[in-house]
């Protein structure tokens, strides 16, 4: 029986069969818990596709351990990609929902279900054409205004980068040869230089997704091709949606420019290594996400690792040893959470796929410096920009860190209604649990992309007495401390309309 369902059992409690909430069935928090041990700290985002929209395989990666399903809307109408979302969450109420819209991504019409092979040397056409097929002889592109700006010597990339063409004839009609062979299928991205892309965001297209999106529900909007902190401002002022946890996905060369001014004004960040590696030179794209990891997590912004990491598997059983190498250096480097993406959507066993890459996250957890990890980060504090509100969470939440170190405690428990001051204490990546109490639903669910926080659901308290009685009703419903322990509760107010930790007290399980 999972800890939550024997507390809201027990209605001898003054304090806990009133605040803890069963949600329609939903597993809350703990469940993979055993006897007080997290089983995996580091998140599993798995991107939604025809491999994996039935309602018995979404199931099944809920059950392997997804914590976060990803539904791009660059693929499908927006009609057919909101039926598609309420459908994700009726099945599946327990994971949360990353909705991404696309930005001025360019695609090409389809090459269909089977690979479409481009030879080194073999020249061909590119045309703008909306809803045509695209073959081996033209590839037919979905946007209006692109060719006319490109230039001889110019170079397109096709999908990850494999495959690339460069502009040999423009004029009446566009010549490209393939100076990287390859096969394409589907309707892959093209990625033209990045000065064509010229365009701020919300896109047109994008500002329709945003307004559809509006009185849906979902929990995080990942925003692609953010190149400045004006596009996720733009973006996040379009949707308004207070509750909506913002994510600039990072895959331009202006975005890394960017970075230091984009983190301090999104919510998360993902490392979209995908057109990372085509914009920039490839071999950079392992520091890149090491300082997107650092720039997040200074911040205390949940980052994301995507693309690529278990490819292999988008057809094979097991991945290369490079690419479980690939998983655990992320883990290693402290991303909050890793990303699966053509191996779900499309791969032929989506659910392996996640039971595979849990494991590898499981067992490089086993080899990370927690406390070298709170240490360097001690020293390097702040959480969000220099406001006074920053500083105090910054300085509350790194003493909650040290005197749960000192002291030796069992768990973190972090009273949030935001999230904030839950993800401002999983950036410290505490060997110890972190649980997350809140009385509202979706912070709970949008916890499920911060490292390591065991989210619970309860009805609203203010006073700081009533929530320490059930940080410790939660701690030791769950196996998790006993009496005598130690266990550190935080908790946070808004201050001036800023959100601070502003508490912080040593509790002795009695
Ligand atoms: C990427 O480019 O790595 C990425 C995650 O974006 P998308 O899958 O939307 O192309």
């Amino acid at each position: 029986m999972s800890w939550y369902r024997s507390a809201a059992r027990d209605k001898s409690s003054h304090v806990i069969h009133t605040a803890i909430k069963s949600l329609q069935g939903r597993e809350l928090g703990l469940s993979d818990q055993t006897k007080g041990i997290i089983v995996r700290r580091t998140r599993i985002v798995a991107t939604i596709g025809p491999a994996s929209e039935s309602d018995e395989v979404l199931r099944n990666l809920a059950e392997a351990g997804v914590d976060v399903f990803r539904l791009s809307m660059a693929h499908g109408d927006i009609p057919s990609c909101i039926e598609r979302l309420r459908r994700v969450r009726a099945v599946a109420p327990g994971v949360a929902i990353m909705v991404d819209i696309p930005g001025p991504k360019i695609r090409a019409g389809s090459f269909g279900t089977s690979p479409v092979a481009l030879p080194h040397g073999h020249r061909l056409e590119i045309v703008e054409a909306f809803g045509s097929t695209s073959t081996a002889e033209v590839i037919s592109v979905e946007r209006e205004g692109v060719l006319a700006n490109l230039k001889v010597g110019d170079r397109v990339h096709i999908g990850d980068g494999g495959t690339s063409l460069q502009i040999v004839e423009v004029g009446s009609v566009v010549v490209a040869e393939v100076v990287a062979a390859g096969s394409v299928m589907g309707k892959p991205g093209l990625s033209f230089p990045s000065s064509i892309l010229n365009e701020h965001l919300p896109t047109e297209d994008d500002a329709a997704r945003i307004a559809a999106l509006r009185d849906e529900e979902f929990e995080i909007l990942a925003v692609s091709f953010v190149r400045s902190a004006f596009d996720m401002v733009s973006v996040r002022t379009a949707l308004a949606r207070p509750d909506v946890l913002m994510m600039a996905k990072i895959e331009t060369e202006e975005g890394i420019n960017n970075l230091s001014e984009i983190v301090e004004v999104t919510d998360s960040l993902m490392v979209a290594r995908g057109d990372l590696g085509v914009r920039l030179p490839i071999e950079d794209v392992p520091h890149l996400q090491k300082r997107i990891v650092r720039a997040g997590v200074r911040f205390a912004r949940p980052v994301v690792v995507a693309t690529q990491m278990l490819e292999t598997m988008t057809y094979a059983q097991v991945p290369t040893r490079a690419e479980v190498t690939d998983v655990a250096n992320a883990v290693l480097d402290g991303a909050s959470a890793v990303m699966l993406s053509g191996e779900t959507a499309i791969g032929h066993d989506p659910v392996n796929v996640v039971r595979t890459m849990d494991r590898i996250i499981r067992r490089a957890e086993e080899s990370f410096d927690y406390a070298a990890w709170g240490e360097g980060l001690e020293l390097n504090q702040t959480v969000g920009d220099d406001s006074r509100a920053a500083r105090i969470t910054a300085a509350m939440t790194g003493a909650a860190w040290r005197a749960s170190m000192q002291e030796k405690a069992v768990a973190l428990v972090a009273c949030t209604r935001s999230g904030m001051t839950a993800r401002a204490i999983s950036r410290f990546r505490p060997p110890m649990p972190i649980i997350a109490i809140t009385p509202k639903e979706s912070t709970a669910l949008q916890l499920k992309v911060s490292w390591g926080v065991n989210d619970v659901i309860v009805t609203p308290a203010n006073d700081i007495d009533v929530l320490c009685d059930l940080a410790v009703k939660s701690v030791t419903e769950s196996g998790i401390a006993k009496s005598g322990d130690s266990i550190v509760v935080m908790a946070g107010s808004a201050t001036g309309g800023a959100q601070i930790t502003d508490t912080v007290r040593m509790v002795t399980i009695p």
